[in-house]
Order: C-alpha cells, then sequence, then structure tokens
C-alpha cells in the first residue's frame, strides 16, 4: 500500500478510457483498491474532502473505482445500466482539480452493477449524494472529468469562495467531517434500495 501522486487536470491520462480488470480477485487488482484507499484516506485527512477515488487518477487505467461513503467500497467494473431521466444540478469538484467547485448536471438516480474483489457480481440504485458520486467516479474510467458536466460556467468559483458561500448546503457540507454527513443519508439509500443481490 502507498499513498500515490494523484493527477492533476491537464495529465493526458486522465483523459484515457481504462480497461476491465479481468480478475477483480487478483493481487493485481488487491493492490490497486490498496493504493486508492490509503491515498484517499490521505487526502481526505489533509484536505476534508474525498469520497472516492478512480484508479487513473493515480495512473492505472483499469476500471477500479475506490469509495468510502460509509465503509470501504471497492467497485470493480462498475457499468450504469439505468439513469432516471430526471436531472439534478449539484456542486461538484475532484481530487484532480481541488482548486476548483462548480455545479454539475446529473441523473437523480442510477443503477449500478460492479463486481467486488470476489468477483461477486452487485447491483444497486442510487439517488441523491450516492447517485452523483457514482456518476463522477465512473466517468474517470471513461476519461470524463466532472468539468465536462459543468452546467454553466459562470458557476465557477475557488475553493475558498466555495467553502465560505456554497459548502454548508452542498454535498461537502459539515467541514471538518465533510463525508460523515452524506454518509449517513447514502447508508441508508444504499439499505433500502439495494436490490436482491446488492451489496446493501
Ligand atoms: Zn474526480
Amino acid at each position: 500500500m502507498a499513498i500515490c501522486d494523484v493527477l492533476q487536470l491537464g495529465n493526458p491520462l486522465l483523459r484515457e478510457v481504462a480497461e476491465r480488470a479481468d480478475d477483480p480477485s487478483s493481487p493485481e487488482v488487491a493492490a490497486v483498491v490498496a493504493d486508492l484507499q490509503e491515498t484517499l484516506a490521505h487526502w481526505r485527512a489533509t484536505t476534508t474532502y474525498g469520497r472516492g477515488i478512480a484508479a487513473p487518477q493515480i495512473g492505472v487505467l483499469r476500471r477500479i473505482v475506490f469509495m468510502n461513503v460509509d465503509r470501504p467500497w471497492p467497485l470493480i467494473n462498475p457499468v450504469i445500466t439505468e439513469r432516471s431521466p430526471e436531472t439534478m444540478v449539484v456542486w461538484d469538484a475532484c481530487l484532480s482539480f481541488l482548486c476548483i467547485f462548480f455545479q454539475v448536471t446529473r441523473h437523480e438516480w442510477v443503477t449500478v452493477r460492479y463486481q467486488d474483489t470476489t468477483s461477486a457480481w452487485h447491483e444497486l440504485r442510487a439517488e441523491g449524494d450516492l447517485a452523483e458520486l457514482l456518476q463522477h467516479e465512473i466517468d474517470h474510467l471513461d476519461g470524463i472529468l466532472a468539468v465536462d458536466r459543468m452546467t454553466d460556467v459562470r458557476t465557477l468559483c475557488t475553493r475558498e469562495e466555495f467553502e465560505r458561500r456554497y459548502r454548508a448546503d452542498s454535498p461537502y457540507a459539515n467541514g471538518q467531517d465533510a463525508a460523515a454527513d452524506t454518509s449517513e443519508a447514502s447508508r441508508r439509500r444504499v439499505t433500502e434500495e439495494a436490490r436482491a443481490g446488492g451489496d446493501g
């Protein structure tokens, strides 16, 4: 395990399409998951941001996402299989450009299929903040960044202005514990909405 450098906006690797992880139970995938976990924990501890990270952000072009909304949660080969016709506008940012915040358009809910690190498949339906986060992270696997989803460039603001004006009403609310507030709601959603075979 290691704390890895997070590639920053402008690095062409962030625009590549990642390849499937053929064997989610392999030691190679476990090593990537461990690196993502440690890197995300480091960012959260040092910046108060960091609910999820995708392998391309540490330069690994594999379809692996690691989230920590209420527990460590690796998603291997995640695919969005269904999207709500309804969309929502939410604040977003990224560890690859944490100096800017802006509003993006996302689907209100999505259904996601993914494998765990034993290769078992799961499916869940997520809404709200968790749906936003899943769309953000899965976009990374296709070289799509949150800036591509910006509703209006006039929503762009610096981190300082975002924290002063908007953070309290955003998915990043609650200052030092940015993740904890949304994690409760997210866990509820996962529990209530996970389909049979889902991970709960
Ligand atoms: Zn990101």
